[in-house]
């Protein structure tokens, strides 16, 4: 006999436990979830190796919609995610969350690619401005802004928190509210023709049920390929790089220059990074930082757009991996077409932390309701993976 669960989900990082919590929480639920990570340090998590932004500047509205209800979340998340057994004395549970905006650069190339995204975000309720370089020289007078020809300036609703608190609050409310958590690594999955049954563990044992969830971030396609499904998820590699300027840099955002290259204020220092473009964006499960990366990319331009940062200092690094969506870089959400009760929330590439809120959400009413209710995320369904129909979102980082 195995272990049986209602609802085994794949992979215990801020997807997974999201979804444990919402499905939990549900009240039209009353099943078994257990979760199943394979590392309970979370060390090489996409979720703790992440820059645990958000923001709403994207081009698709059922993004932004998500992120909408991500920073409600996130503002309310104390409340949330309280534990009952709390005492008065005890603090309320805090991520950092700092909502200081996102800053999108362009020059005279990409001026129009934020016209019209600004026009879709404020149709959907984003609050953002478009700055012209002299607004955005007022602003922020650190900045070199004479090579640009527009920002967009998130006013509300952007920012960033603690990833690794976020996943924490998860993880403790969820096992208050009954989710097991077990520390072993998934190694096969016995199905029919349609259906998953069970999950083969690696220390022995399985667990059957009756839904399961991949939610096993940049492994997912290895996951999906135990139920012989071709999911079009890589990893792939991208550094995070701290460093310390020594001049004030007042009121920044998180800056996204017109090269891609990224920098936020992090405490007392910054974190910066860039993706690389998709010709040199190899396969990668290692962990090794690419300082060249730094020096030769990243500092110039860091340099060039904030003159202060000519003499910062590079201080930490690490390395974490997107689970990249080779078809658009989005999620693939829900159940493939073949399978009726695998349900995959892989492929986020660099904007799933911000969407676990919204995406766990949505599982529990897939699973609950067999439908979404509050938001509906049919356009990341899987069968645009099979008809090769992207979604195609502008803003992706
Ligand atoms: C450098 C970097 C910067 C980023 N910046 C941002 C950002 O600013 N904002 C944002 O929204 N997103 C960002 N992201 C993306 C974001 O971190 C991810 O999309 C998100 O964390 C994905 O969560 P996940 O739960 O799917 O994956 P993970 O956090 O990787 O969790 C998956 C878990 O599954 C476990 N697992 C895998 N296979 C198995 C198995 N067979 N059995 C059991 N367990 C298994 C793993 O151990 C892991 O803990 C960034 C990512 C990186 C790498």
């Amino acid at each position: 006999m195995y272990p049986t669960s209602d609802v085994v989900v794949i992979g215990g990082g801020i997807i997974g436990s999201a979804a444990a919590f919402f499905l939990a929480n549900n009240p039209d639920f009353d099943g078994k979830v257990t979760v199943i990570e394979k590392d309970n340090s979370y060390q090489s998590s996409s979720t703790t190796l992440s820059a645990a932004s958000i923001r709403q500047q994207f081009s698709t509205p059922e993004n932004i919609k998500i992120s909408q209800f991500g920073i409600e979340f996130l503002r309310n998340v104390g409340d949330i995610l309280a534990l009952d057994k709390i005492n008065q004395t005890e603090s309320v549970p805090d991520i950092g969350l700092q909502e200081k905006g996102y800053l999108l650069l362009a020059s005279s190339n990409g001026e129009d690619i934020l016209r019209n995204n600004n026009i879709v975000q404020r149709e959907h309720g984003a609050d953002i401005n478009l700055l012209t370089p002299t607004q955005l020289g007022d602003r922020f007078p650190w900045m070199n802004c004479t090579d640009l020809s527009l920002g967009s300036l998130g006013n509300t609703g952007e920012g960033w928190f603690d990833a690794y608190s976020l996943l924490q609050l998860f993880r403790a409310k969820n096992k208050e509210l009954g989710v097991d958590y077990i520390y072993d690594e998934v190694i096969d999955l016995k199905s029919d023709c349609k259906s998953v049954n069970a999950v083969v563990l690696k220390k022995g044992s399985s667990i059957s049920g009756r839904y399961f969830i991949n939610a096993a971030g940049p492994q997912a396609a290895s996951v999906a390929s135990m139920a012989k499904v071709p999911l079009p998820v890589e990893s792939r590699k991208r550094c995070v790089f701290v460093f310390h300027c020594r001049d004030e840099i007042h009121n920044c955002p998180l800056v996204v220059d017109n090269s891609g290259v990224y920098f936020r204020p992090e405490g007392e220092n910054f974190i910066c990074g860039v993706s690389p473009d998709a010709k040199n964006d190899p396969l990668s499960y290692d962990y090794d930082i690419d300082y060249n990366l730094f020096d030769e990319t990243i500092w110039p331009i860091l340099a060039h757009r904030v003159p202060a940062f000519e003499s910062i200092k590079q201080i930490n690094a690490w390395a974490g991996h997107y689970a990249y969506n080779l078809l658009d870089q989005n999620v693939i959400l829900g159940t493939h077409p073949e399978i009726d009760n695998l349900y995959f929330a892989n492929g986020f590439s660099g904007h799933g932390l911000q969407q676990a809120p919204a995406v766990g959400r949505a599982l529990s009413e897939l699973i609950v309701h067999s439908k979404y209710r509050s938001l509906d995320l049919s356009i990341f369904g899987f069968d645009r993976i099979m008809k090769n129909t992207p979604v195609k979102e502008l803003n992706i980082i």
